[in-house]
């Protein structure tokens, strides 16, 4: 299975131009952020394990997340391509995922924004609390405020999108960020992208890196 891995601070736009790959290249989004706030809904043993960690931003810890990786990737269906969003974030993750014989890492994509740029990108997040949509109160708004502009849901603020929460996930981002540019940089895989303009330019710009 191809794989694209997408790094970048949480707020550098990985999951909304992961979800419009989906849309133009037919690739398969796989993130690990969602899966975990699906098993949190579920109450399952995985989601009250992570939501602990998750609640203070910190991250769930590796041994937890390589296997929860390798399971999903086991039950994925034949696909043109996956793209992981928010995996690997350790170098032991990018090493394990490394050795994991059903999927190869070809791509490694870098969505670079400027640390003050972030904090504003993340505090002003809203997601659909029925579908998951994301949008920007000023970046990206809804047509109709408060409302999802695919399903009509009510729009909220993810809780670790919340200032305190936020200072801690990109705290710990910018802590283990080298490690893993570093690592994918070494093994030719990297493709750095200035993620700070509009999503469209921005969908046009990864659409052609992916395809050459
Ligand atoms: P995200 O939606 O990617 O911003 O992830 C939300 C939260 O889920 C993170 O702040 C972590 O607590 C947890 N998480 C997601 N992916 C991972 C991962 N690969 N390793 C550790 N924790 C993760």
């Amino acid at each position: 299975m191809d794989i694209t891995v997408f790094l970048g601070a949480p707020g550098s736009g990985k999951g909304t131009q992961a979800k419009l790959l989906v849309e133009s290249l037919k690739f398969l989004h796989l993130s690990t952020g969602d899966v975990l706030r699906n098993a949190i809904a579920a109450n399952s043993p995985l989601g009250r394990e992570a939501k602990s960690f998750m609640d203070r931003g910190e991250l769930v810890p590796d041994r937890t997340m390589i296997g929860l990786l390798v399971d999903t990737l086991h039950q994925l269906p034949s696909v043109n391509g996956v793209v992981l969003d928010g995996f690997p974030r350790t170098q032991p993750q990018a090493e394990a995922l490394d050795t994991e014989p059903s999927a190869k890492v070809s791509k490694a994509v870098y969505f670079e924004v400027p640390q003050r740029d972030l904090i504003a990108r993340l505090t002003g997040r809203r997601i659909c609390k029925n579908c998951g949509e994301s949008f920007h109160e000023v970046l990206l708004p809804p047509k109709i405020a408060g409302r999802c502009d695919k399903c009509s849901g009510e729009l909220i603020q993810r809780p670790d999108d919340s200032d305190a929460v936020v200072q801690r996930r990109l705290e710990i981002f910018f802590e283990q960020n080298d490690k893993l540019v570093e690592h994918y940089e070494r093994t030719n895989r990297l493709i750095r992208l200035d993620a700070l303009g509009s999503v469209d330019v921005i969908h046009q710009t990864l659409s052609r890196l992916l395809q050459s």
